[in-house]
């Protein structure tokens, strides 16, 4: 099987419900002001990806802003997931650049904002 293939698996509900579960397990923390957002439509815009209201603050961010490894990048969910995988396996950088369609550089600053990001909250589950 080739290695694309592997990757034509991870679709953006999937991969969106993988993030979601790894790095927000307790629910969407508001990027405003830091409460866990709550309410059914909050909620359900949240996991359809779509803006996300938070009542606290009355702030309305984009659902991919809660997620500190995406905010302000270009990412979408499911390429944060196949570079997750795709370095996981140990490939280089470069390959997985060309293999993602993207440049070297923009996969190794995700790779470093990864890096900081896990060495400060260090996540209790692997892939
Ligand atoms: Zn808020």
């Amino acid at each position: 099987m080739k290695l694309e293939t592997v990757l034509d698996i991870v679709e953006p509900g999937a991969a969106w419900f993988w993030i979601r579960r790894q790095y927000l397990p307790d629910g969407p923390v508001c990027p405003t002001c830091g409460q866990i957002v709550t309410g059914d439509r909050a909620l359900e815009a949240f996991a359809r990806m779509d803006r996300t209201y938070c009542k606290c603050c009355g702030s309305n961010s984009p659902a991919r802003a809660f997620v500190r490894q995406l905010r302000g990048t270009e990412w979408q969910p499911e390429e944060y997931c196949k570079l997750m995988l795709l370095h996981l396996c140990g490939l280089h950088p470069s390959y997985i650049a060309k293999l993602l369609g993207k440049s070297g550089q923009c996969v190794r600053d995700m790779l470093h904002r990864v890096e900081v990001l896990d060495q400060m909250i260090p996540l209790e589950t692997g892939l």
